[in-house]
């Protein structure tokens, strides 16, 4: 009897936990909540900055606890009077991948600006941040009360005249939509129409890829036109500088392919144009790079041969929070993930424990865990290929800093594109006659470590470079992302 009770007891309090009432916490608008993120390796302080009314509501209204405890921080509202949690968002920042280099190991201070867009409360909330510690435990770094009825705090602004927004694909009401902006950046006046042409062959890129090949009608996408000044980007490396609308530049935190910007605020000032969970910049350059923070934002070049892998990569990280599943390629971080504990993305895992391997219930019991498969042969072609592309980069560097005849650099590039091409294919078959080469196990090298990390399957679209697809670990994640923002 006493079992019977608790059974059908036990059902009802998780219900009650997970369902906020959207009605009568949210109003359908939007409060965007702009702060400054400062610190070094060790400490961190957040500033508020200033608070903006926006325009309606893009997220779920039945969904908005965030249950995937992912991302490095969380922004959790509270109802000032009940103090309920009615609101949360793991996410990651810039300002967090700072803290992993060497600078910041080093102590030194830098300031990163954030936004948080939550649905506009209808009552007094606490605003809440919280960081992960040693442990991964989230704790509390931040609070502040909001008032959302107070005119002289919070914000609103109209319409910036020379933004044009374009219906890509429209499927269904923002709340039950996944609603993606596409912003162009580094597109002058002139260049309106090749935006508009790179808009719609991105969204086509998306889906053709498994799973959103068969979600499309829960996809929403907007391409927002802002016109830069100049074409292009910023290339420190190359000694070039372009005034664009969002600020991206090459060469983030020191690593060459490395896409970001630093103006948070033009960023979500052009983007509030149109409804969105995901900002994607679209950058109009023909180099080879790009970046996808979790739930922050992702760039990708709109002229370079791999743009269609690399768009569809930064997606994963920016959409789904996967980590990269790759360990050769040289980054801009210093032990970004540790072996000693094991990480909040669904994609790589410490192994500390086989038994309970996260991604265990999709693995085939006959499967070995840890799983053996070709690592040696793998790292010694493509440790000499990473040597070669640095090399290959450094000289094309060199090469547009000395303003060398195009058609000399453009020589260059196109050896170098082949060779990478060439070494690519050699690697691909490596892992396509391997034992193991279809199925999920646990493989070691992943998150930037050869050593003590470990992916599902031996390749995925996280892990190398290609017209490939999510290994089936990943393809999950990013299925349980699109059923939470669907409402599902
Ligand atoms: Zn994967």
């Amino acid at each position: 009897m006493k079992r019977l009770f608790v059974f059908l007891i036990l059902p009802l309090t998780l219900i009650a936990q997970k369902t906020v009432p959207f009605d009568q916490y949210f109003l359908d608008r939007t409060l965007r909540i702009d702060y400054y993120h400062i610190g070094d390796k060790i400490n961190e302080w957040v500033t508020l900055d200033k608070l903006y009314k926006e325009g309606p509501w893009a997220g779920s209204t039945t969904n908005l606890i965030d249950t995937f405890n992912n991302g490095k921080y969380y922004i959790k509202i509270y109802d000032e009077q009940s103090e309920k949690l009615i609101y949360s968002r793991g996410f990651n920042s810039y300002f967090g991948e700072y803290q992993t280099t060497a600078a910041a190991k080093n102590g030194i201070k830098q300031t990163f600006h954030e936004s948080a867009l939550i649905p506009y409360p209808i009552n007094s909330i606490t605003f809440t941040l919280s960081a992960r510690n040693q442990d991964n435990k989230l704790s509390r770094i931040f609070s502040t009360k909001i008032d959302p009825s107070d005119s002289t705090l919070i914000t609103k602004h109209s319409r910036l005249s020379q933004v044009d927004t374009i219906r890509i694909l429209h499927n269904r009401p923002a709340h039950n939509a996944v609603d993606l902006a596409l912003l162009a950046e580094g597109y002058t006046s002139n260049e309106y129409d090749k935006s508009v042409a790179d808009f719609k062959h991105f969204a086509k890129v998306l889906f053709k890829h498994k799973p959103f090949a068969g979600n499309r009608q829960k996809f929403n996408i907007y391409g927002v036109f802002y016109p830069s000044d100049e074409s292009g980007c910023d290339e420190p490396t190359h000694d070039t500088y372009k005034n664009t609308a969002l600020n991206t530049t090459f060469n983030s935190m020191g690593s060459p392919r490395y896409l970001l910007t630093e103006d948070n605020k033009a960023l979500h000032d052009i983007g509030r144009h149109v409804p969105y969970d995901q900002l994607l910049i679209m950058v109009n350059q023909q180099r080879y790079g790009g970046g996808g923070i979790y739930n922050f934002y992702l760039t990708f070049t709109s002229n370079n041969e791999w743009r269609d892998y690399v768009f569809i990569h930064e997606f994963g990280h920016a959409f789904a929070g996967l980590a990269d599943e790759y360990y050769s390629s040289s980054t801009a971080y210093d032990a970004f993930y540790s072996t000693q504990m094991e990480p909040v993305e669904p994609n790589i895992t410490a192994l500390l424990d086989p038994n309970v391997l996260k991604w265990r219930h999709l693995v085939n019991e006959n499967t070995p865990i840890p799983t053996p498969w070709s690592k040696q042969l793998y790292d010694s072609l493509n440790n000499s290929y990473q040597k070669n592309r640095r090399e290959y980069n450094n000289r094309i560097a060199l090469m547009e800093r000395q303003r060398a005849p195009q058609e000399e650099i453009d020589r260059l590039k196109k050896e170098a594109h082949k060779v990478n091409q060439r070494v690519q294919s050699r690697l691909d078959s490596i892992i396509n006659n391997s034992t193991y080469s279809h199925d999920i196990g646990a493989f070691e090298g992943a998150g930037y470590v050869s050593e003590g990390l470990y992916r599902p399957m031996m390749d995925c679209i996280m892990f190398s470079k290609g017209r490939k697809p999510f290994c089936r670990v990943c393809e999950a994640a990013i299925n349980d992302i699109i059923d939470f923002y669907t409402g599902q």
